[in-house]
């Protein structure tokens, strides 16, 4: 039997060591922890959580409980284990994490075809189909090694310094406005929410008195040399700020003829507008002070929010251009990549890259066709969005904004979620009876 190549004792890395060994693969599971530690993990044991040890909602009307019901149909172990070591944290799946770790360990160890090797992977050999799910803390000569196999230093992407992401129609329309500055480009590409003077210093006091989130030692200096966060430049005076993304310069109201002392521009994350990012916003707030600050920008005052701005080290693929919708490498179909480094973000959804680039490796090893759920489930939109031509391109976790308007508008926003959930199950249901092999 062929023998397969994992990289990373993680999230992703063992549930796709398990997906493969229980389709009868020889796996040698490369991590090195145990010799070699990362700055944020803490033991040696696989699928090590980092963080917080919740795994978001259960509720299958959230995205992130409805990615849990994809991963269940599919046979996800990691998220057994998770079940398995449960503790209560009201809807949430908290679990205890050594617990949790020891049951993908024993999982694994279930099978006489793996092999664990506590090492560190450095030298990628392409004649080996390997999967490599390394995280966002991947050893600094294996990203060496990457960045040789992918061919151009800007593809790997060593931090992340990301902006909110905000739904579409969570916006106060009355509020925001179409414009594009100096009339430069399509008015629909952004809308605009303008600020009078008093208006932009309740922001501008309420931004430079928020609470931030604890960076890593490691993180401190680098980040903010290459990726200066809203409220850092703000510190430096309340102009600075106005002069930069918040320049009101070129813009006016046509509904109203109006001009601004500030402006936040949002631009469309997608082309059907249903989520939408605010430029050059990059942040290091709590995600509790997004919510309460940027709620001072007039039109944003219920936003909700699909993604939080955040400011860590994050070594993530511009995968739009280097990986395929199976998260294969485009220029070397034997090697595949899973987790937080092809551009998801999350645990669950690491697990799930894991479990679909698992999947798609042993389809192409017995020349079977791709496994690619609908655009309606959460795992086929999130394989779409680290995919599709993207020039921006930034990591994104399970959310509704990124599945297809559902053919009847729900105005109710819970009911509308259910639905969401709902059509993502039945469709996943019926592509497994299909094409799960
Ligand atoms: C500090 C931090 C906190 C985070 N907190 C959260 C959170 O609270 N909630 C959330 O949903 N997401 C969080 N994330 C994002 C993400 O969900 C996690 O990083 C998740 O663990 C990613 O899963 P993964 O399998 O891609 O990587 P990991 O789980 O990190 O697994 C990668 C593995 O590869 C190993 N490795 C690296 N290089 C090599 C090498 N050269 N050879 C062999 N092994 C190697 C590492 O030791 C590691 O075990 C956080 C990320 C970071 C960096």
């Amino acid at each position: 039997m062929t023998t397969i190549n994992i990289v990373g004792g993680g999230l992703a890395g063992s549930e796709a060591c398990y997906q493969l060994l229980k389709r009868g693969y020889n796996v040698r599971l490369y991590e090195m922890r145990g010799v070699k530690n990362t700055p944020c993990h803490e033991t040696d044991g696989l699928a090590e959580l980092v963080c917080s040890n919740s795994l978001k909602s259960m509720d299958k009307s959230t995205a992130s409980g409805a990615l849990k019901m994809e991963l269940e149909l599919l046979d996800c172990m990691v998220l057994r284990c998770c079940y398995e070591a449960k503790v209560p944290a009201g809807g949430a799946l908290a679990v205890n994490r050594m617990q949790m770790s020891n049951a993908v360990l024993r999982e694994l160890n279930k099978f006489e075809n793996f092999e664990l090797i506590r090492s560190e992977f450095i030298n990628i050999d392409t004649q080996i189909p390997t999967i490599i799910a390394s995280g966002p803390l991947t050893s600094d000569d294996l990203a060496v090694s990457i960045n040789k196999l992918i061919g151009d230093d800007n593809n790997l992407h060593f931090y992340d310094a990301v902006a909110p992401i905000i739904t579409g129609d969570s916006l106060d329309m009355d509020k925001v406005f179409e414009a594009v500055r100096y009339d430069k480009g399509e008015p629909g590409d952004y809308l605009n929410c303008g600020m009078n003077r008093d208006q932009y210093k309740a922001f501008y006091d309420v931004l430079i008195s928020s609470k931030r989130a604890n960076l890593h030692e490691f993180e401190k200096g680098e980040i903010f040399e290459s990726c200066m966060p809203i409220e850092v430049m703000a510190e430096r005076g309340a102009e600075t700020i106005r002069y930069g993304m918040m320049k009101p310069v070129g813009i006016t109201n046509p509904k109203t003829g109006e001009k601004y002392h500030a402006i936040v521009q949002l631009r469309k994350e997608n082309v059907e507008g249903s989520a939408y990012n605010l430029v050059g916003f990059q942040t290091n707030l709590t995600f509790s002070e997004q919510r309460r600050v940027f709620a001072f920008i007039p039109g944003l005052e219920n936003a909700e929010f699909i993604r939080y701005g955040v400011i860590h080290r994050n070594t993530f693929l511009n995968s739009p251009k280097v990986l395929t919708e199976t998260y294969a490498l485009k220029t070397n179909p034997n090697i595949y990549f899973a987790g937080q480094i092809t551009g998801v973000e999350g645990y669950v959804e690491s697990i799930m890259s894991g479990l679909i680039s698992a999947i798609n490796l042993h389809n192409s090893l017995i020349n079977i066709s791709e496994f690619l759920p609908p655009v309606t489930t959460i795992c086929g939109a999130l394989q779409r969005h680290i995919s599709r031509d993207n020039v921006n391109f930034q990591p994104m976790n399970a959310n509704f904004g990124i599945l297809p308007d559902l053919e009847v508008r729900i105005r109710d926003k819970k009911l509308r979620k259910t639905e969401y959930s709902l059509r993502a199950e039945a469709d996943m249901i019926e592509y497994i009876k299909q094409n799960l092999v």
